[in-house]
């Protein structure tokens, strides 16, 4: 059965006035939340959604977004949390991929989409499942197992189109568990909740939250965009736990005023994702000095894995220290053939053991190449690192094109494909540095081309973190010996025109 399922239908008729959420300047009290879980719950049994059906659900973050997630998960459907932010096209991608039994969204993003992307009697607008009358028990439990899939992430697809990765119920208890016990968080903890719901992070604020009957803010859309607003939200809700990218940890440092809030209740900082630049994380912690820092490491198709928790910033130049594998991880370092290296011997990090997602939904072909079952299920991360003397896990950075941009994780190929999509350009090809996207760009008619054309087309099927800092114009790319764009010397290309 799923502990997660029951554990939720527990705190549900366990419910009271103590807040469940943190919303605004307002707290939702437990029993307003479940009976409005509850609700929902009901309203998408009468539509018809059934066990295993998918429910896309893309709304803003915020408390009919959670009550409709939890809804959906306690029906025993898959949630399928697509990010607000994406524009038209790519939400009618991911719709297309997953082909949802329902969307639920809100009337301003229903009417974005062209008709076609979901039938419109698949279509509920939040409103419209407010307010109904829970009839019969929907909090029922149902015969959920932990092998029977929760949830599905989107993620950035090198082939051009996101894919998804399944989530079972299992996979989000030994996650939460994990979580709970190596941070002893209980439910007089208060949870703040910036992640957005279809980032695994909001797994612990969110999810966590909830199972243990705790309280979590959740940071409203508009409110996110401010790093002020939301320092002074982390002071003002006393949160005690707060889990986030360093990219954005870095804003509220530098553009937030962190340093000069009182966030003296704060028990966890921790963070995920991407290397922390340790002057950065040197300079947080000195401005924060109250809460325990942990870095977590694993990406989405294996949650968190390994964790390093942090008396100090690291030295400059050390290598990345994401630390010790969790109890529920079995972490292994392997070469090209899958043989296991030696502690300090670099190879590809690969992961099995619970927290180890099924794979992509509906695509074979893309979970075959990066899982394998001989004899455990394992995934190989893509990520390169190795063990050090210490038996801490170093980082050392990814064997594909995958990049991090402001926190979110975005395969260049994609980028590169949605650029010759929009017909614009005859070649395309994306480089990083520090932290900024240069889209590279031979044009059809070199005087015709304007990169703003480029970046608008781009914008109407990117999410926004993904589009270009900066458009740069080739006659021709550099070619290797060998024949292939020289990426290298793309990357040390100097100038270029601001997108
Ligand atoms: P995502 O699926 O968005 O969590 O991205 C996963 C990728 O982010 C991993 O494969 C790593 O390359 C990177 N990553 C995750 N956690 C860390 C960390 N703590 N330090 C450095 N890189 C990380």
């Amino acid at each position: 059965m799923s502990r997660i399922v029951d554990d939720l239908i527990a705190r549900a008729q366990a419910a009271g006035d103590e807040a469940a959420l943190a919303w605004k300047d307002g707290a939702i009290p437990g029993r307003r939340f479940w009976d409005g879980v509850a609700g929902r719950a009901e309203s998408l049994s009468r539509s018809g959604v059934a066990q295993g059906d998918r429910v896309a659900i893309w709304l803003p973050k915020g408390p009919a977004t959670v009550e409709t997630l939890f809804a959906v998960m306690i029906n025993g459907a898959i949630a399928v949390p697509i990010d607000p932010g994406f524009p038209a096209a790519r939400a009618t991608a991911v719709l297309g991929e997953i082909g949802p039994a329902m969307l639920v969204t809100d009337g301003k993003r229903r009417d974005m989409l062209a008709g076609g992307a979901v039938e419109r009697s698949r279509v509920v607008v939040t409103d419209a499942m407010e307010g109904s009358e829970p009839g019969g028990d929907p909090l029922a439990r149902k015969a959920i197992g932990e092998d029977d899939p929760a949830m599905i992430l989107m993620t950035s697809g090198s082939t051009g189109t996101p894919k998804g990765i399944v989530l079972t119920h299992g996979n989000l208890a030994a996650f939460s568990d994990w979580a709970i016990g190596q941070f002893g968080l209980t439910r007089e903890d208060r949870f703040f909740s910036l992640a957005p719901l279809h980032f695994d992070l909001s797994l612990l604020d969110v999810l966590t939250s909830q199972r243990l009957g705790a309280s979590v803010y959740l940071v409203g859309e508009t409110e996110a965009l401010f790093p002020g607003p939301v320092a002074m939200a982390l002071e003002r809700q006393r949160a005690t736990v707060f889990y986030s990218v360093p990219t954005t940890l870095q804003r509220l440092l530098s553009h937030g005023g962190l340093a000069d809030r009182d966030l003296g209740a704060l028990r966890w900082l921790l963070f995920a994702g991407e290397v922390f630049p340790a002057p950065v994380l040197a300079a947080l912690m000195e401005a924060v000095p109250e809460p325990g820092y942990a870095n977590l490491y694993g990406p989405t198709e294996t949650n968190v894995v390994s964790c390093k928790l942090l008396d100090a910033a690291p030295e400059l130049g050390e290598k990345p220290n994401v630390g010790l594998p969790c109890p529920h991880s079995d972490i292994s370092i392997r070469d090209e053939h899958g043989n296991k290296l030696a502690t300090g011997e670099t190879g590809e990090i690969c992961v099995a053991g619970p927290t180890v997602t099924q794979g992509y939904w509906r695509r074979p072909d893309l979970t075959a190449s990066a899982f394998s079952d001989a004899p455990d299920r394992l995934y190989h991360t893509g990520d390169y690192g190795y063990f050090d003397e210490a038996g801490d896990l170093r980082y050392l950075g990814r064997r594909d094109r995958q990049a991090k941009l402001r926190g979110y994780r975005v395969e260049l190929e994609e980028v590169e494909l949605t650029a010759m999509d929009t017909g614009l350009v005859e070649g395309a090809a994306a480089t990083v540095a520090d932290g900024a996207l240069c889209l590279h760009v031979v044009a059809h008619d070199p005087k015709a081309f304007a990169p703003s054309a480029l970046t608008r087309a781009l914008a109407e099927r990117l999410p926004r973190y993904a589009l270009p800092d900066r458009v740069e114009m080739h006659e021709a790319f550099p070619t290797t010996s060998s024949g292939k764009v020289d990426m290298q010397a793309l990357a040390e290309c100097a100038g270029g025109t601001d997108a």
